[in-house]
């Protein structure tokens, strides 16, 4: 798969207008600031896809990007918490909820975390939702490079123990990651091609 040709498809601020329910998607979730727009952007080199989910008022959408006729990266953006009310924030994550049950081409979850604070309670939702409608998830731990080597893969033991002291570890896999660094790369692109595979 070339992900250097991705390009923008759609918005959709409801699972009913999200383009048709075939093919394969692999999404992309995270907390704001997790490092989201920065792997899509090390990931396929267009800079243009991670803005798009970052205009205001557009950060309630699911938004889709083009890989190939049956390919899709779908971003599911994460909220600014501290700004979103409440009763936002609850329609949010029923359109999340329902998107991740529902759709039929949904392959595989990419959660982002940063490695210095994983596993917050949007990571636990998120997992838990993917365990248990039987999808798999795997784990960045973004930022990588802010730790050194044993740290970084310490924090991603931990993590792995975690998940399995919690239930939560069924078809979840965990990497480090650094779009910076560029590190994690190849592995991500591997998970990807994996899932997306026709
Ligand atoms: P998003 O809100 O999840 O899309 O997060 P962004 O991609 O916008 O990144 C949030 C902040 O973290 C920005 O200041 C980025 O420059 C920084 N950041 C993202 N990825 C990395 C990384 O791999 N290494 C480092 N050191 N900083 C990163």
């Amino acid at each position: 798969i070339n992900f250097r040709n991705v390009d923008f498809l759609t918005s959709a601020p409801t699972l009913a207008e999200c383009p048709e329910d075939s093919g394969a998607e692999v999404a992309f979730a995270g907390r704001s600031n997790a490092g989201k727009s920065s792997a899509i952007n090390a990931l396929t080199g267009n800079s243009k896809l991670a803005r798009t989910s970052k205009t205001p008022g557009r950060t309630q959408l699911i938004n889709f990007f083009r890989i190939s006729d049956r390919q899709r990266l779908v971003d599911l953006p994460g909220y600014g918490y501290a700004k979103v009310a409440r009763s936002m924030k609850d329609e949010w994550q029923r359109h999340l909820a329902s998107y991740l049950e529902q759709r039929q081409c949904l392959r595989g979850l990419i959660l982002l975390m940063d490695i210095r604070q994983p596993l917050k309670e949007f990571d636990r939702q998120m997992l838990a939702w993917a365990v248990s409608s039987g999808l798999p998830a795997h784990i960045l731990l973004t930022k990588a490079d802010k730790l050194k080597n044993g740290p970084a893969n310490n924090t991603r033991f931990a993590v792995e123990k975690e998940l399995r002291e919690q239930g939560l570890d069924q078809g979840v896999s965990v990497q480090t990651f650094s779009s910076t660094k560029r590190t994690g790369l190849d592995k991500l692109e591997r998970k990807l091609a994996q899932w997306l595979s026709l």
